[in-house]
């Protein structure tokens, strides 16, 4: 900034020097050229170098030319390579071109998509996407969408929905009197729901104490035959991809019966959901069409950037009264207001992001994509199995794979030294009372030499964990 400069002029100058802009892409691309080449976790140099952020704020403003700069120097090499095709770790995905063009595209427009009078363009691409979607998880009829920030917060609303309406069907109307001496409900799931349920049952007062857990069997699926008598005050929670084996329930013997006693199902397809665009998959999740209220990413499978999680609820009265929000100053269109269907108010357009991924996927891409990560989990299985001191604990229904060595001990070593070795990277878990390193195969980028230079990498980890122990 230049003596006795205005902050605005500033800013109008920074502006109209476009070259900020530009850096920011020329960086960006330098990043996508080595990404899928680099060591996937940083090294310790780079993670080091971090330390430079330990800065005060300063006084003056700073030209964002410096700003890129620095964070190209110093940020870049300290990332880790979710982008690129040897990143295995939680179950995350990477970012197809277009979606991530387009997101950077929309950083310019900085809607806030709340309302239809905010951002007409987020409105009809949330109502396109609805469409697509519908049509890839076969749903009929209306339903209700509302685009979130993930899963946690999808299965969050969905079961506010879920509570809003049992409730209500008792003449109990929970946005007024709240839950103290409300009518009791029940909650069913299976051993091995995801975290992320317990805590929108406890963040809605339900209380994970209440919860009636439902037995597993050896893949991690709800026993449909173990599951207790259901009623009208039962939200029962199934999943569509278990976080450790991907293993699916099987919605088609459960759904029926649940929704003729009247219970609230809601499914938890966070990655597992897109199974339904392939026909060679879809059969996972047949049946799931019955259900009330679904959660799913868009940055898991689909392979969105962050932050694209997407709620869709048949009931649209309930959902829209459990996340109600009025005001003088709201303006109601014909169209769609999306913050109706979620729980925050301002929001950016991430619709554009899901809207050109999918675009420019097409419905066969997205089968593709899918069937292409599970072909490279089914690969990773085969060649694990191979090398001696390996084996797979999961049948490979989707996209993950559950690898241990003899004992907890070596498997624990072994992973920590696959992760220092960098080629890739993984993490643990638990699996019936195991310690498992968990390979998820999520990005569009990973390629069979990606799993080939992993698995080899996997060796050379055991070999060495071995080596120090003679
Ligand atoms: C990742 C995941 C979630 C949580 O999703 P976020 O998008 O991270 O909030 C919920 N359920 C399952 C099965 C998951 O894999």
């Amino acid at each position: 900034m230049k003596k006795g400069q205005s902050l605005q002029d500033f800013l109008f100058e920074e502006i109209s020097d476009n070259k900020i802009f530009s850096k920011a892409t020329d960086h960006g691309m330098n990043y996508l050229r080595d990404v899928f080449d680099r060591n996937v976790f940083p090294g310790e140099e780079a993670l080091a170098r971090l330390a430079t952020f330990d800065e005060k704020l300063n006084d003056q403003p700073v030209n964002a030319v410096e700003i890129l700069d620095k964070l190209h120097q110093y940020g870049s090499p300290a990332t880790v390579a979710q982008m690129g095709g040897r990143y295995f770790g939680f179950v995350c995905g990477s970012s197809i071109p277009a979606g991530l063009a387009a997101k950077n595209l929309a950083s310019f427009w900085d809607q806030n998509s709340a309302m239809y009078v905010l951002s007409p363009l987020a409105s009809k691409l949330e109502t396109v996407v609805e469409s697509w979607i519908k049509d890839i998880f076969n749903l009929r009829g209306d339903y209700a969408f509302g685009f979130v920030s993930g899963s946690s917060l999808a299965t969050f609303c969905a079961l506010a929905a879920a509570r809003y309406s049992l409730l209500k069907k008792q003449d109990w109307d929970l946005n007024r009197k709240g839950l103290q001496n409300s009518p009791d409900l029940r909650i069913v799931t299976g051993k091995h729901a995801h975290s992320t349920v317990l805590k929108a049952v406890s963040l809605l007062g339900l209380g994970t104490d209440n919860i009636e857990w439902v037995e597993v069997d050896d893949q991690g699926r709800i026993r449909a035959d173990l599951i207790p008598r259901l009623d009208g005050n039962t939200i029962l929670i199934l999943q569509a991809g278990n976080v450790n084996s991907g293993s699916f329930d099987d919605f088609s013997s459960i759904c029926g019966k649940a929704k003729k006693a009247g219970a609230w199902i809601h499914i938890d397809g966070a990655f597992g959901l897109w199974a339904a665009a392939s026909s060679r998959l879809s059969f996972l999740t047949e049946g799931m069409e019955k259900a009330d209220s679904f959660s799913v990413d868009g940055h898991k499978t689909l392979n969105t950037p962050y932050d694209n999680g997407i709620l869709i609820c048949r009931d649209k009265a309930a959902l829209q009264s459990a996340l109600h929000m009025s005001g003088s100053y709201i303006i109601k269109s014909a169209d769609k207001d999306g913050m109706f269907h979620t729980p925050e108010m301002s929001r950016r357009a991430r619709i554009v992001d899901l809207w050109a991924t999918m675009k420019s996927l097409g419905k066969s891409g997205i089968a593709e994509l899918v069937e292409t990560m599970s072909d490279r989990a089914c690969l990773f299985k085969k060649e694990i199995q191979k090398i001696d001191g390996f084996s797979v604990l999961n049948e490979i229904s989707f996209n993950q794979v559950l690898v241990t060595c003899k004992n907890d001990e070596l498997t624990e070593k072994t992973m920590k030294k696959i992760q220092d070795l960098r080629v890739c990277w993984v993490g643990g878990s638990q699996w019936f009372g195991r310690k498992v390193i968990r390979v998820s195969i999520s990005s569009w980028a990973t390629t069979e030499k990606d799993i080939q230079m992993s698995v080899n990498s996997f060796k050379e980890a055991l070999e060495y964990i071995r080596e120090e122990e003679k």
